[in-house]
């Protein structure tokens, strides 16, 4: 992939990417070769999971176990430190950021509380240390490559990546970051291609108007390099992860996976909507409205190629990839009371809006409802309570979602056909065709998701 002819590229590294020292130096190495301007960073990986159980410890008051996670988060990050031969006076931001992840958790010992604006503060942290330690590596690999007349400058995200207060899943606030990124765009935009300062960032961290640390949802970081994307007018957005762009299925569910090489934004979004981690499900948006190629590729070896995501692209097949969306629960709320009335669909669809909860497909007939949504939405015990209220509810678990993603689906003849006759012994519970043009999707028992994959993979994929 070349960057020859673009000017302002921001790169974000996924938490594989983060590693350790050595990930971080090949990482380094990447954003060098793209010129990127700005790169932003993802936790390194396991942190993110380690600070919500110590979150969770701390709440429970165990001690103990709260002491055994700072300190393995500690040396995780010390260790890549002393790896990148940090200096004594270089050390300080990450000892700092460690003491007071330290006291917050003692705090959240002390209190017995973790509030979800506490859980974010805590979380913060992985990306805050990955980040003071990027500074670094950048830096190593600049020196190596005799460009020590470019600067390394680390900046916190919420500066410029303004966020709602919806603490775990805050609304970025598109028209205050484009303020807040003025002055950036104009440093940036003053410097020639790959000769100016390189600025790094977290991910999926940002700050509320009044002040507290936010996140975006897991996975955020792809969202928030997005969203600076669009800040900062930039002409790529680079995705860095663990596989060389995005494939036909995820490469984990079979081998046969093939690589593609474009795709369009709406077959994307679609397909990290449906389940396809490789991207976070809103990171096409900004990219969308502002007309950004995005490129998702390997850090681990960028010869590999990836792939382009761009508004139109040479060729749109049919099928194009199939998506796994697992932890899924069937909701079905029948009552006869639908039947010639009008308004229950409202009431229903209301609750969900009340409770802030999506809900993935819908099918219905004259006296019932079914709707499809991931399975944490049970943990939501008034949303249940407000819905059983409206009739009969009954709710099948264990289910997942598998997608076949393409193009014209909805016009495609035979379709249909051709699915359930390469899987004519599994059952299939709902189906939903016809509201979006590239997607038709069905639910299965998740014992069977992935033979589904496998199996609809080689005949929609390898065989044509
Ligand atoms: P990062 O930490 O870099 O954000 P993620 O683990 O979030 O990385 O996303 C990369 C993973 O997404 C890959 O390792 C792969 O298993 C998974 N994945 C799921 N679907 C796809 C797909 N269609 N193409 C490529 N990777 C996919
Ligand atoms: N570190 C965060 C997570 O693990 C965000 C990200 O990696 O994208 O969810
Ligand atoms: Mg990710």
């Amino acid at each position: 992939m070349s960057a020859e002819n673009t000017s302002k590229i921001i790169s974000k590294f996924g938490g594989t990417s983060m590693g350790d020292a050595t990930c971080m130096l090949r990482s380094a190495e990447v954003a060098l070769q793209q010129k990127s301007s700005v790169v932003v960073v993802s936790a390194t990986s396991g942190t993110t999971n380690d600070l919500i159980l110590l979150g969770q410890v701390a709440e429970k008051g165990k001690k103990e176990d709260v002491q055994v996670i700072l300190e393995k988060i500690k040396q995780r990050h010390l260790k890549i430190a002393s790896d990148l031969n940090f200096k004594d006076d270089e050390l300080s931001p990450l000892q700092s950021h460690l003491q007071e992840l330290e006291d917050m958790a003692r705090g959240i010992l002390l209190l017995k509380d973790c509030s979800l604006k506490a859980k974010d503060a805590l979380m913060s942290f992985g990306e805050l240390l990955s980040s003071r330690l990027f500074v670094k590596a950048m830096s190593l690999v600049l020196q190596k490559n005799e460009q020590t007349n470019r600067h390394v400058f680390w900046f916190h995200a919420g500066d410029i990546l303004i966020t709602d207060n919806d603490f775990s899943k805050a609304k970025p606030q598109v028209q205050d970051m484009k303020e807040k990124a003025l002055s950036l765009k104009g440093a940036i935009n003053r410097s020639q291609t790959g000769k100016g300062d390189v600025y790094i960032t977290q991910g999926f961290i940002g700050k509320s108007l009044d002040g507290f640390t936010t996140t975006l949802g897991r996975g955020g970081s792809d969202y928030s390099a997005a969203l600076f994307a669009e800040a900062l007018e930039a002409d790529v957005l680079e995705i860095w992860t663990d596989v060389a762009g995005i494939a036909t299925t995820d490469p984990r569910i079979t081998n046969k996976a093939k690589g593609i090489s474009e795709i369009s934004f709406k077959e994307a979004s679609e397909m990290a909507v449906f389940g396809a981690k490789v991207l976070h499900p809103a990171t096409l948006l900004p990219a969308m409205r502002e007309d950004i190629p995005v490129f998702v590729g390997s850090s681990f070896d960028i010869n590999l190629g990836g792939t382009w995501v761009k508004r139109t692209v040479d060729f749109y097949p049919p099928v194009r990839a199939l998506a796994l969306r697992k932890n899924q629960v069937l909701l079905t709320l029948t009552t006869p009371e639908m039947l010639y009335t009008h308004g229950f669909l409202y009431m229903v669809f209301k609750i969900f809006n009340d409770h802030k909860v999506s809900v993935d497909s819908i099918t219905t007939s004259e006296v019932s409802v079914a709707m499809t949504l991931d399975d944490s939405t049970l943990l939501n015990k008034s949303l249940m309570d407000e819905l059983s209220r409206l009739g009969d509810l009954q709710v099948e678990e264990g289910l997942s979602l598998v997608s076949l993603i393409g193009n014209d689906l909805h016009k495609t003849s035979g379709l249909a056909k051709k699915i359930f006759e390469t899987i004519p012994d599994i059952n299939v519970r709902v189906i939903c065709h016809g509201a979006s043009k590239h997607n038709f999707c069905f639910l299965v028992d998740q014992t069977k998701d992935k033979e589904v994959v496998q199996r609809l993979h080689q005949k929609f994929i390898e065989e044509v």
